[in-house]
């Protein structure tokens, strides 16, 4: 079975090793390699594992992916294979790796104060290549996140040692500082992040808090009865802030206005736009009402109506024909805006007709939906002109 190296010393990016076995990758991805000795980490506790390469005789093979089968073998997927007894040597991909010591204890030292300041215990976790959660039991609320990362960031400034050390897991039953009972049994790692933290964890840690660097809650959401809570530390926490940084600063050039006054200006400009909207309305309407007298004159003397408003939409037709119909005998049929049209057909109460029937005539022959009642009907998407229009009306 491979020594993992990073159990003792998770800093290590370079080892040699011995082929001991070499196979066809199950997932048809090229060869895996199992070695004497390993520092590569496979994936394992919601951890993505390392990258790098295995070095053969100045031959680089990069490594494309790290597992550990249920025997607990580590298998080291390359393209080539490997003859068994070879030595290589092995390199790991620093900031990859160094990324995921800095997500890891940070999730460590925030796990670990949800736990003591809330007792608000974490159910689960994943380190993504984007985004880490960790699952908490319970609901919290935002003041209690806040306080929660605020003191997750006092461990971090007080530097505090993390250490790794192994023990039986019989002798850590009644262990009291540690922060969940392991399910494990034989010997157990344990991570000890002084005076705050005592986990059984087999994952990359850094060697004091400070290198962590600054850990912030990006989000939170219920989720299964408690909360997840998204969270970044270190490298990812910069980058963070700069992302936003940037998203803040262009969005206050655009509004004239300072960054912290960015929400303010926001919630003015949707008042202003609804007012505005609402008064675009009101103009709307009042020319539609004046459109529709001025058709009153075109109205023939069988009372029928056919005729086109280019700066009326589908709403406008229909109030403009509901307008003309409100005088008896007459029979309506109105198109609106740019082709293709919106189409309404109306009646006045007391007229012998079918708007609807109409309506579904007009599209059978000229495109368009639509439908309606036999007294007002309209369509959309209608392509027909005033003169083809007036033909259905008799
Ligand atoms: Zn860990």
């Amino acid at each position: 079975m491979s020594v993992r190296l990073y159990y003792d010393d998770p800093a290590l990016l370079a080892f040699d090793g011995i082929v001991t076995a070499c196979e066809p990758d199950p997932d048809g991805r090229g060869h895996r390699v199992a070695l004497d000795r390993s520092a590569f980490y496979p994936t394992s506790g919601g951890q993505p594992h390392d990258l790098g390469h295995l070095r053969v005789d100045g031959h680089v093979l990069p490594v494309s992916d790290v597992v550990a089968d249920e025997r607990d073998e580590v298998w080291h997927v390359v393209a080539e294979p490997i003859e068994v007894g070879r030595q290589v040597v092995g390199e790991i991909d620093r900031g990859r790796r160094h990324d995921f010591r800095q997500q890891h204890t940070g999730q460590h030292i925030l796990s670990a104060a949800f736990d003591y300041l809330l007792e608000a215990r974490t159910e689960s976790v994943h380190l993504g290549l984007e985004a880490c959660t960790l699952d908490l039991h319970r609901e919290v609320s935002a003041e209690e996140c806040r306080r929660a990362e605020d003191y997750a960031n006092f461990v971090v400034f007080g530097n505090r040692r993390v250490s790794i050390r192994f023990a039986d897991a019989d002798t850590l039953v009644d262990e009291p500082r540690l922060r969940k009972q392991t399910g494990r049994t034989g010997m157990v790692r344990l991570i000890d992040i002084e005076d705050h933290d005592l986990s059984a964890c087999g994952g990359t840690h850094v060697h004091s808090t400070g290198e962590v660097g600054m850990i912030v809650v990006r989000a939170t959401e219920r989720f299964r009865g408690g909360t997840r809570v998204t969270f970044l530390c270190g490298r990812r926490a910069l980058e963070s802030y700069r992302d936003l940084r940037d998203a803040v600063d262009a969005s206050a050039r655009a509004l004239s206005v300072a960054a912290t006054d960015v929400p303010d200006a926001i919630a003015k400009l949707r008042d202003d736009l609804k007012q505005e909207q609402r008064r675009a309305r009101e103009l709307a309407d009042r020319l539609v009402t004046l459109e529709a007298a001025s058709l009153e004159a075109r109205v023939d003397p069988a009372g029928v109506l056919v005729a086109h408003l280019p700066d009326a939409d589908a709403q406008g037709v229909r109030q403009a024909a509901s307008q003309l119909v409100s005088t008896p005998g007459r029979l309506v049929a109105l198109l609106g805006g740019p082709s293709p049209h919106a189409l309404v057909i109306a009646r006045s109460a007391d007229r012998e007709a079918d708007a609807g029937a109409l309506v579904r005539q007009v599209c059978a022959a000229h495109g368009g939906k639509g439908g309606g009642r036999p007294d007002l009907a309209q369509a959309g998407g209608v392509v027909v002109t005033v003169d083809q229009l007036r033909s259905f009306l008799g």
